[in-house]
């Protein structure tokens, strides 16, 4: 079974325990202007403990991280495109042959 980024984080990193000694979990943002950036907090909503692991990206990193979002996003809009000729094919094919 596959895991996402995230799920990874949380499994591998649970060795920290924060102000209510629950073990923390780490995981990246994705977004915003911290993207990429992991960060720790507790599994009770109501602790409120966070903080930051790594160092704050630099914008070198933070411009690869928004040009491999546009070149993914772009991929996804092709394979869309792509699926959907595919269904208007298989369709029409469907209403010919009735
Ligand atoms: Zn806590």
């Amino acid at each position: 079974m596959s895991r996402t980024l995230e799920e990874c984080d949380a499994i591998l990193i649970l060795d920290f325990a924060c102000d209510c000694d629950l073990m923390s979990v780490v995981r990246t943002r994705w977004y915003g202007p911290n993207a990429g950036w992991r960060f720790r907090e507790c599994r009770d909503e109501e602790c409120g403990f966070h903080k930051w692991v790594d160092e704050p990206p630099t914008d070198r990193t933070l411009e690869i991280i928004k040009e491999l979002k546009e070149r993914d996003s772009k991929h996804l809009d092709q394979a869309r495109r792509r699926r959907d000729r595919l269904v208007a094919m298989y369709e029409a094919r469907l209403t010919a042959e009735k």
